[in-house]
C-alpha cells in the first residue's frame, strides 16, 4: 500500500502535526510499500523538513497560490492523485486537515475518517480505530473504497525537530490553479496569537462552575498571580467569558502540563481528553461525585473561587518567604 502524508509548510503547528502523524505511523501494523511527503508551500520553498518517523521515498513540494482557500489544495490534490495514485492519504488533526480529508475522499469516490488513532489493512479493506461518543468509547470502522483519506487524532504537544534531508528524492510541483466560478470574494481571518497554553508547565482550567464572566475574570487574575496559563471548558468560551483559543478538550487544545488545576468542570470525556496527559491533576468541584475526580490525583470539594483565592494567598506568602530568604542571603554576601 502506498501512503502520502499531506501537510502545509506554512502552518505554525507543522512540527506538532508531524508529531501526531508519527504516533499514528508508529502504531500502524500494516507496512507501506512507500511513504511520500506532500508538502504545500506558499512563497518560500522549504529547505528544512520535520522529522518523520519512517523512511520517506519522495518529497513533493507543491506550490499553492491561494493558500487560504481549501479549493486550491483540493484542485492540486485531485490533479496529483491522477498523476501519482496513492492508496492512503494522511492529513493533519486540525480543521484544515479534516476538511481536506473529507472533501478529497468525496471527489475521488474514496472513503474518509477523522481523528484516527490506528489503522490496518485486512482483506483489501482498511480497519480504523478512533474515539467516539465524546471520547467515552473507542470504535473500529471498516473503510471499503480507496483512496483512504484520514485525519489523525490530536495528541499532547511535543513538536518534532526540523532537519535538512539532503539525499532524498525531491520534486517541486507548480500547476495552474483557478478559483472555481462560485467563489466570488474571499476574506482572510488571521489566526489568533498563540497562547503558550500548549507548552505551559502550570495550567488553570476553569469551567462553567465559575458561573459568570466576573468570576472568570477574577480567576484569570489568580492564574496570572500564580504563574499559570489560563484554559477554559467549552461553555466558558461559548459564553464569551474567555477567548476561543483558550478552549481545552477534543474541540480545542490537548495539553500536558506538569500541573493542571481543573476548577468548576464536570469532567466529560470530550473535556477530559484535553488534560488527562497532565503530570498531576488537581480538581476543584462542589459536587463530591463529579466525574472530574476520577482522573484527578488530588480532589478538593469546595467552591472554585474560595479554594483558588486561598491557594493564591498561600502561594503569595510562600513567594514572599522565598524572596526575603534570597534577600537575606544576598545581604550576607555583601
Ligand atoms: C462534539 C462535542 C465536542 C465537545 N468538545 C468539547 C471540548 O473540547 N471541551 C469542552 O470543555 N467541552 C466540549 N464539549 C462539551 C461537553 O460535552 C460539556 O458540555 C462541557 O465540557 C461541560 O463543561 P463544564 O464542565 O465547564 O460545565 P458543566 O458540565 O456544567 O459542569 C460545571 C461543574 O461545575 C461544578 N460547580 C458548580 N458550581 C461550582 C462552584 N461554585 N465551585 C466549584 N464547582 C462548581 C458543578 O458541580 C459541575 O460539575 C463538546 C461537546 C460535543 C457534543
Amino acid at each position: 500500500m502506498k501512503a502520502a502524508l499531506v501537510l502545509s509548510f506554512d502552518t505554525t503547528s507543522l512540527q506538532q502535526q508531524v508529531h501526531e502523524i508519527n504516533l499514528m505511523l508508529n502504531n500502524i501494523s500494516t507496512g507501506f510499500s512507500s511513504v511520500e511527503l506532500w508538502l504545500f508551500y506558499k512563497d518560500r520553498k522549504p529547505e528544512f523538513f520535520p522529522e518523520i518517523s519512517c523512511p520517506l521515498s519522495d518529497i513533493k513540494l507543491i506550490k499553492v497560490d491561494n493558500a487560504h482557500s481549501p479549493e486550491s489544495y483540493l484542485q492540486l490534490l485531485v490533479h496529483l492523485m491522477g498523476q501519482y495514485p496513492i492508496d492512503l492519504l494522511m492529513f493533519s488533526s486540525d480543521g484544515s486537515g479534516e476538511e481536506l480529508a473529507t472533501r478529497l475522499a468525496y471527489r475521488l469516490n474514496g472513503s474518509s475518517c477523522l481523528k484516527v488513532e490506528d489503522c490496518s489493512l485486512t482483506s483489501a479493506k482498511l480497519e480504523i480505530i478512533k474515539p467516539v461518543y465524546g471520547n467515552n468509547l473507542t470504535a473500529r470502522f471498516v473503510l471499503e473504497s480507496s483512496p483512504y483519506c484520514l485525519s489523525v487524532a490530536k495528541q499532547p504537544c511535543s513538536p518534532v525537530k526540523m532537519t535538512q534531508m539532503e539525499f532524498l528524492k525531491m520534486e517541486t510541483i507548480t500547476l495552474d490553479q483557478t478559483q472555481p466560478w462560485w467563489v466570488k470574494e474571499t476574506l482572510t481571518i488571521l489566526d489568533p496569537p498563540k497562547t503558550g497554553l500548549s507548552d505551559a508547565d502550570l495550567v488553570l482550567v476553569v469551567g462553567q462552575g465559575a458561573k459568570n464572566k466576573e468570576t472568570v475574570d477574577i480567576l484569570k487574575g489568580i492564574a496570572n498571580t500564580i504563574g499559570a496559563q489560563f484554559g477554559a471548558s467549552r461553555p466558558v468560551v461559548m459564553n464569551a467569558w474567555a477567548d476561543m483559543n483558550r478552549l481545552i478538550g477534543a474541540s480545542g487544545l490537548i495539553i500536558s502540563p506538569k500541573l493542571c488545576i481543573a476548577a468548576g468542570v464536570s469532567g466529560t470525556g470530550v473535556f477530559s481528553v484535553g488534560i488527562k496527559s497532565s503530570g498531576f491533576i488537581v480538581a476543584i468541584n462542589i459536587d463530591s461525585k463529579a466525574r472530574i475526580f476520577q482522573i484527578a490525583d488530588v480532589g478538593i470539594v469546595g467552591d472554585v473561587q474560595a479554594v483558588l483565592s486561598e491557594l493564591e494567598k498561600v502561594i503569595l506568602v510562600e513567594k514572599d518567604k522565598k524572596d526575603s530568604s534570597h534577600g537575606f542571603i544576598e545581604d550576607r554576601t555583601q
